[in-house]
């Protein structure tokens, strides 16, 4: 079994190592206010926007669905979705995405929207996947364009999505790993990032710090991955502490995104390890967030193994 399991993240990081990524990306100050221009280019003329209460409340959208009025697009919000999204929250979204007859989707948020929204839209065009038993993709997502809100999930480029099921009063995440899954577009805005609390710049940071160390230790990591996790390792730890005292220095979030977006590369060109396997099973079981156990469970490893060089090397000595 172990064999078989090792095969298949043998192949499986070859494959990803070599896949070119045919991603839109756009990164800078206020470039949310450019998507309006990119949808009418293709052609969409309704959108689901998946966002969080609080951006609509603080008004952080409204020059974007200014800029959709604008250009004659017409949008429907949706904003039930819960941190650490359910399998209600998915459907809720597909049904309310159905009704509206929407043609596009754009995910503006932390890690929790966009993952609600790639399985949302993986529903929406594949019919027979029921989020609740995951199964392949046949079909890809309709056209979606994700906005992180946070520096740290690296949903925006990932192949992945993690749901969480609730059974018998237990919650249980499950991960859903799938190429269609990777978002069409990509907005790296850091003025989204500037109302982000210090806990959760600290976390998300972190959990995009956890992604970096547990890609490029793997061995499978391939060439694509190192690059990516040497590029995104200085940007992140040289910026985490900078952001939290200066919240709006805009290079410092700035940084912090594109290094989370490195860190995303990094995983999906290989894989997280064993961190993220502890965290997904405590943070299921507890509810609790998903950056603040992993850079526990980071700080732990680091302490036994410091302790484990310094016995060793004690008594060798
Ligand atoms: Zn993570």
């Amino acid at each position: 079994m172990a064999f078989l399991t090792r095969s298949r993240q043998f192949i499986f990081a070859k494959v990803m190592g070599q896949l070119p990524y045919r991603q839109e990306l756009l990164v800078g100050e206020e470039k949310l206010l450019d998507l309006p221009k990119i949808l009418v280019r293709d052609q969409i003329l309704h959108v689901f926007v998946m966002t969080t209460p609080g951006m609509i409340k603080r008004g952080s959208l409204s020059d974007f669905f200014e800029g959709l009025n604008r250009n004659g697009i017409s949008y429907t919000t949706f904003t039930s979705i819960q941190p650490d999204p359910t399998t209600d929250n998915v459907l809720e979204a597909k049904e309310a995405c159905r009704k509206r007859g929407t043609q596009a989707i754009v995910a503006i948020g932390g890690g929790s929207v966009l993952d609600c929204a790639k399985i949302a839209g993986a529903c929406i065009a594949n019919l027979n996947f029921n989020p609740n038993s995951p199964s392949f993709l046949s079909k890809p997502l309709p056209p979606f364009y994700a906005v992180p809100t946070t520096a740290g999930s690296g949903s925006e480029i990932t192949a992945g999505a993690v749901i969480t099921k609730h059974i018998d009063g237990k919650h249980i995440k499950t991960p859903i790993n799938d190429l269609r899954l990777v978002p069409k577009t990509v907005i790296l805005d850091p003025v989204l990032t500037t109302s982000l609390p210090s806990s959760l710049t600290i976390s998300s940071g972190m959990d995009a710090v956890s992604h970096v160390i547990e890609a490029y230790t793997n061995k499978f990591a391939s060439r694509k991955t190192r690059i990516a996790s040497e590029t995104a390792f200085p940007l992140l730890i040289n910026n985490i502490e900078l952001a939290v005292k200066e919240p709006q220095n805009m290079q410092a979030r700035e940084n912090l995104l594109v290094g989370s977006y490195q860190a995303g590369l990094a995983i999906t060109t290989n894989f997280v390890g064993y961190i993220h396997a502890i965290s997904h099973a405590i943070g299921g079981r507890y509810g609790l967030t998903h950056g603040v156990i992993n850079s526990q469970v980071n700080a732990f490893s680091l302490e036994t193994l410091w302790r484990c060089y310094h016995g060793a090397t004690s008594q060798a000595g």
